[in-house]
């Protein structure tokens, strides 16, 4: 995109997508124009690329996604990115990309270490700060991608704090996640390799690979106690102190946390699995056990946008994304 251009649609307050079928190649057209086409001053494309692959699964019935859905993942991976990795976000050695200037402004005012990750923040702190990055990215993020793929790939509305995703992009990034998610990765280490010096950017390509991934998913393992689960989900042995959480669709595919994807496991069914799928009759009866959760008012934030459709859906396309059976 010319500059002009691009300031237009950073502008822009409300975006109507292009309408139209759109057959898979000129989809991928769009992708690589997204990718190869234009040049960046910041990585903010690659944030939210990102982000957006890891929320495209929580989209509603109507494929809306809020800003605030959207804005967790990219707001941790940017403090990630920038604090714990400390990592420069622009093409520009004098100019501070508005989300790092945001991020390090809020980093000093409430004197966060370094090396905590954006997991350890307090939940409140990380409201704040996403509800900061959000206002950022009103101006900078939505529009501009919005632009980047030729008004095709969804609707907006600023105000309202909304993104309607096309359906099939929806499916075209479901469909190819983890090669899309796979190159997107590359580009963002292409991008923070040229700007950062040597030593900051050794082990760049799994730094960015992994910048979302939890450190510990003790929360969930709490609720799932709490909710009576005391035994395997693959074997049935009864679990002690030795309970590991499971990503039933495993997490490279998926790439966020949510309750409805976790069950508990005993070591050696953990590690069997690992990033393999579970068989067919475990996602009948994860399914049962996410319709007797789903029911339960205490619960009911873990599951918004859940039904049954996203398991199944998360399965069949992570067996398209050739993940292997058990
Ligand atoms: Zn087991």
């Amino acid at each position: 995109m010319e500059k002009e251009e691009k300031v237009r649609y950073s502008r822009l307050k409300i975006g109507e997508r292009k309408e139209g079928f759109l057959k898979e190649d000129q989809i991928w057209q769009h992708i690589h124009s997204f990718f190869y086409h234009g040049k960046n001053s910041s990585t903010y494309k690659f944030g939210f690329f990102k982000a957006l692959l890891e929320t495209v699964s929580d989209v509603n019935v109507h494929n809306e996604l809020t800003f605030d859905q959207v804005f967790r993942p990219f707001t941790k991976i940017y403090w990630n990115l920038v604090v714990h990795h400390k990592l420069w976000q622009s093409n520009n050695t004098n100019r501070m990309a508005s989300v790092q200037r945001v991020i390090e402004e809020f980093h000093q005012k409430y004197e966060i270490p370094d090396e905590w990750n954006f997991d350890r923040i307090e939940t409140a702190q990380q409201d704040q700060l996403i509800r900061k990055v959000k206002q950022a990215g009103k101006i900078n993020v939505i529009g501009a991608m919005f632009g980047d793929f030729d008004e095709s790939i969804y609707s907006f509305n600023i105000k309202e704090e909304k993104i309607t995703m096309n359906e099939l992009y929806v499916d075209f990034f479901l469909k190819f996640k983890r090669i899309l998610k796979d190159i997107n990765n590359y580009q963002l280490a292409m991008f923070l390799e040229k700007y950062n010096e040597a030593e900051k950017v050794s082990n760049l390509l799994s730094t960015v690979e992994l910048v979302s991934q939890r450190k510990s998913l003790k929360e969930f393992e709490n609720i799932l106690r709490q909710a009576g689960v005391h035994s395997c989900f693959y074997c049935g042995k009864e679990l002690k102190n030795n309970a590991h959480v499971d990503h039933f669709i495993p997490w490279s595919y998926i790439q966020n946390d949510r309750l409805w994807n976790f069950v508990l496991a005993c070591q050696s069914c953990n590690s069997k699995k690992s990033n393999k799928l579970a068989p067919q009759e475990a996602v009948d009866r994860i399914i049962a056990r996410n319709e007797l959760m789903v029911c339960e008012e205490k619960y009911s934030s873990y599951f918004t946008n859940y039904d049954e459709e996203k398991i199944l859906t998360s399965y069949r396309y992570s067996e398209a994304n050739g993940f292997k059976h058990l």
